[in-house]
């Protein structure tokens, strides 16, 4: 049996557990597997949000080409351009690349040209070169409030971004930064949210923690709050209102980094895909896990998830093993407040909406502890280390238990490899 040539764009939460997932439960001469990408490393980007506020942005970076070269997988750093679907190519800027299966985990990127005036006013949190220029503009603004002049920070969520939780933490940072500078009474900082309520996608208990913190910490916030437009020192909102600012934050609306012609999108690019899966619909040699995705929500953690999925429905297809699905995605989130952090577990309806929260459900749970913070740190230190090896995050079998479960008929044909 010829091996399976699988193509992985991006190197991401997305494509680089897939490529390790796949790498660990198959060997060489059955599924070969090349990674495509812009860059040849892995950018923990939950990690970006402390940029602002004095960390060093070279341990986010994790260089991957001893663990390409330890794990036999092929590297091509190039640009996707597009897929020619009939031919089973990748159109790269290297130069076209056939392939069996394609794994899209290209991510998302920011639009803020969608509402007039952020893109020339406001501070991005995308990018990690974005929340460096939000430290400079902060310092300068701590600087200005150590001098006795008053000062308005304004972070603004508006509609479109399917990330919400890093505005949140980096607000709630803002406020011990400036705590430990001893500077907070001179520096006002607001919050507007085009959400229902806070960090809606997490449900009811994390609007309640984080309106317990926006009290306790004086951060003026408002729920149902879009932003309409920014001009240099002042943002109005839909409902007409207008609040002046000094320094404006806000997380664009996204879209998908690349569009594909020929493959199902919605309005914003994503991917259109099988929840259990990630196969993109009526596609089904092509996957789309991560932030390319349709699922209505963008988190490394449940990149992750997708991917294992993604890993086993490639191996399934090859061995002819079945699929059984599980579809209750379990997110897990922390919040840094650099003095503090939530930790929050979320898990989402098995039915219906792919995003709703199972508020019923007895894993649904938050709490607030600065050992969280610990924690947070730990996993990542834990999840750089395995993809400085060629190793995916969620070892063995367990791997599957979010995702869909692979049944072990024909697998054990596959070598796993320490
Ligand atoms: C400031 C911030 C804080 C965050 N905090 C958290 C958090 O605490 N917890 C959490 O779970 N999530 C968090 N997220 C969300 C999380 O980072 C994303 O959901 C996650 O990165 C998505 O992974 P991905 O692999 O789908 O995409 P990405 O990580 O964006 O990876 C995309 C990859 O594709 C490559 N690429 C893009 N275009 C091309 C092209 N044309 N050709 C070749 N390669 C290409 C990129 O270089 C990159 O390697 C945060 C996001 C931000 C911006």
């Amino acid at each position: 049996m010829a091996r399976t040539e699988v193509v992985v764009l991006g190197s991401g939460f997305a494509g680089l557990e897939t490529a390790f997932r796949l790498r660990a439960r198959a060997s060489e001469d059955d599924v070969g597997v090349t990674v495509v990408s812009e860059r040849d490393d892995f950018l923990f980007r939950p990690g970006t949000v402390r940029l602002p506020f004095g960390a060093a942005e070279e341990p986010l970076h994790v260089p991957l080409h001893r663990a390409f070269r330890r794990r036999g997988i092929a590297t091509v750093i190039a640009t996707a351009e597009g897929i020619d679907l009939d031919r089973g190519q990748v159109h790269t800027s290297r130069g076209p690349m056939a392939y069996d299966r394609l794994v899209v985990a290209t991510g998302a990127a920011s639009r803020p040209e969608e509402i007039p005036g952020v893109a020339e006013h406001a501070h991005s949190i995308a990018t990690p070169g974005a929340l460096h220029r939000l430290g400079e503009d902060l310092r300068w603004m701590a600087q200005n409030a150590r001098h006795g002049r008053a000062q308005r920070v304004l972070f603004a969520l508006p509609p479109g971004n399917h990330c919400a939780a890093p505005l949140y933490e980096l607000a709630l940072m803002l406020d011990t930064w400036l705590r430990r500078k001893q500077i907070r009474d001179n520096v006002e900082i607001a919050f507007d949210t085009c959400e229902e309520t806070y960090v809606q996608a997490f449900g009811p208990k994390l609007h309640a923690l984080v309106s317990r913190q926006f009290e306790a910490r004086g951060i003026d916030s408002r729920t149902a709050s879009t932003l309409a437009e920014a001009a240099e020192r002042s943002a109005v909102f839909a409902d007409g209102s207008v609040r002046e600012f000094d320094v404006l934050v806000a997380f664009p609306p996204q879209v998908a980094s690349v569009g594909y012609a020929g493959l199902p999108a919605d309005d914003r690019g994503f991917l259109r895909c099988d929840p259990d899966t990630r196969a993109v619909t009526g596609r089904p040699e092509v996957y789309a896990p991560g932030d390319a995705g349709d699922f209505p929500l963008k988190l490394g953690h449940l990149a992750l998830l997708q991917a294992d999925a993604v890993a086993a429905a490639i191996i399934a297809h090859r061995t002819g093993a079945q699929l059984s699905a599980r579809r209750v995605p379990v997110v897990r989130h922390v919040l840094d407040m650099l003095d503090d952090a939530a930790f929050a577990q979320i898990p989402l309806s098995p039915g219906g909406d792919p995003a709703h929260v199972d508020e019923a459900s007895a894993r649904y749970w938050a709490s607030t502890s600065v050992l969280w913070r610990a924690g947070a740190r730990l996993a990542e230190t834990a999840l750089s280390a395995r993809f400085r090896l060629g190793l995916p995050l969620r070892a063995g079998r367990a791997a599957f238990r979010h995702g869909p479960e692979i049944t072990h008929r024909n697998t054990d044909t596959l070598m796993e490899k320490p």
